[in-house]
């Protein structure tokens, strides 16, 4: 009989998530580095680079890869043999962890967990609950998986039953071109299949905790039909030319992980979950000793990756800019922005509108008049930082405020991440305004440009709060210009046509 102390558990729970939130897998960054090397896209190889420079960053400062420090999803496997020296049961204990960790006053972490989720949405402030998936299973030892789920690649989760004559393949190569640039690719497929609806999610969820390994199996051969499909499915959604960021490029997956379980004869459930370009994950096993311990990747993992600018990037005064400048700008340009930027995201753009409808006037100094809003949810700063990492947001959640924001605040540009959808670009175009993102999985290095932050209004909302950052150099590319052409449209199209020029999409 194994006995585990709750405090060996519940401090193992918080370093695993200190960990996770700075050091990426050192299988991830190998094979982003890899898909770095023969990234033809230069769009895409830009978007790489800046992820691998974030990735050595992070780790170096221990800071987070991203804003979206994530939802905590906990696998726990107890041994039939384990007894616990515990006051707290398993789910308080793993919530002290989570607390403990997102409080650590040298790397605050942010808490992206509401309560009253159909309400008041009300920010529990220490981001638990967690999401606890507990096994028992035979030993003397506890077995922990835990990972930290952006809610970007997390809405992008989808679930269908197939008919058991249907092709799996197929489900997938339409399914994922839907998801848009949400999920920050590139990243990782998690595909669960057989048992019931439920276990069908749990299935692709769990084997996203695994390591990339595509490129192993490759060169050992599939030994079962589900390895086959892993590797048609990471070749051809490759070819699909999404690439990183959604912007056109050889490679959108780093690995395609499927876990299979029996199924009712009548039936063929499937869940595909993605990861993103923060993928943050670990295991550690707990035997009586003592707390886990965790080996960091050292500094030679990391590929030989510089980032800069780059010569062709256009530098860009926020105190000028106007409509007549932006009306030059083309999808695919990069700009370097310096001055002031204001910040909302969901919940400010859900109070503005309720603002605007009851005719009030907008907060004193919320003045959107010829100026640009940075989605954005940032990271709170420790010791000498003016702000957390605070990289970009799905834009796509905002464009139901778009025609309200262009229409009726003077607005003239966006900044954010992954595609908008028809009825944002309508409005872009209508307005002759622009939308331009940063890269997502990139927010250390994003808030490196920016110089200083002050709340303006809707403190309540904490990280949802308006702010206005005084940024210098900030890195953002043309994603939609003022004509309504979208990067998102013209990379992927151009990209799956010169995948089938050049061939096949593996090293
Ligand atoms: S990389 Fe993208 S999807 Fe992942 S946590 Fe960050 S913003 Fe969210």
């Amino acid at each position: 009989m194994t006995t585990i102390r709750q405090e060996d558990f519940v401090q193992s729970i918080a370093d695993a998530l200190q960990y996770i939130s700075y050091y990426h897998p050192t299988d991830y960054i190998r094979a982003l580095g890899e898909a770095w090397e023969r990234e033809q896209s230069p769009a895409a190889r830009d978007a790489m680079a800046q992820i691998l420079v974030n990735s050595r960053m992070c780790a170096e400062g221990h800071r987070p890869i991203c804003q979206d420090t994530g939802m905590v999803v906990v696998f726990v496997k107890v041994g039939m043999k384990v007894s616990w020296d515990s006051k707290l049961d398993l789910t308080d204990m793993v919530n002290e962890g989570v607390r403990r960790a997102y409080k650590h006053p040298d790397n605050l972490l942010r808490a992206s967990m509401v309560s009253d989720p159909l309400g008041r949405r009300k920010n529990t402030g220490d981001n638990t609950p967690a999401i606890i998936h507990t096994e028992i299973v035979a030993g003397d030892k506890v077995e922990v998986a835990l990972a930290a789920k952006g809610g970007g690649s997390e809405n992008k989760s989808r679930f269908t039953v197939l008919n058991p004559s249907d092709d799996l393949s197929d489900w997938v190569l339409d399914t994922v071109p839907k998801l848009g640039a949400g999920w920050c690719p590139p990243g990782m497929l998690g595909i669960g299949v057989g048992g019931s609806a439920e276990k069908a999610m749990l299935l692709a969820k769990e084997s996203l905790m695994a390591p990339i390994d595509i490129q192993e199996l490759r060169a050992k051969g599939p030994d079962s039909r589900a390895e086959e499909l892993r590797l048609e499915l990471y070749d051809k959604v490759n070819a699909l030319g999404i690439g990183a960021q959604g912007l056109g490029g050889l490679t959108t997956v780093l690995d395609v992980k499927i876990n299979d379980f029996p199924t009712h004869a009548a039936s063929l459930p499937v869940a595909l979950i993605p990861n993103c370009a923060a993928t943050r994950h670990v295991e550690f096993t707990l035997d009586g000793t003592g707390p886990a311990e965790l080996t960091p990747p050292r500094s030679e993992d990391w590929p030989a990756v510089t980032w800069e600018a780059g010569a062709d990037a256009r530098r860009v005064d926020l105190a000028k800019v106007d409509r007549r400048e932006i009306a030059t700008w083309k999808p695919g340009d990069r700009l370097l922005l310096s001055g002031k930027l204001l910040t909302g995201r969901d919940a400010a753009h859900k109070r503005i509108a309720e603002i605007l409808k009851s005719g009030e006037s907008l907060p004193e100094g919320v003045d959107f008049h010829n100026r640009f809003i940075y989605y954005v949810g940032p990271v709170d700063p420790v010791g000498e930082e003016v702000v957390g990492p605070a990289g970009p947001t799905t834009a796509t959640r905002m464009d139901k405020f778009t025609e309200m924001m262009l229409s009726e605040t003077g607005l003239i540009g966006m900044v954010g991440k992954a595609e908008r959808g028809p009825t944002a670009i309508e409005s872009i175009k209508k307005h002759g305004a622009v939308y331009l993102i940063a890269i997502g999985g990139a927010a250390y290095l994003v808030a490196k440009a920016i110089r200083s932050s002050r709340i303006i209004a809707f403190e309540d909302l904490g990280m949802e709060a308006i702010r206005e950052f005084e940024v210098a150099d900030m890195p953002v590319t043309v994603a939609v210009d003022s004509r309504g052409d979208s990067v998102h449209k013209t990379g992927p199209q151009e990209w799956r046509v010169r995948i089938e020029e050049i061939g096949a999409t593996r090293p």
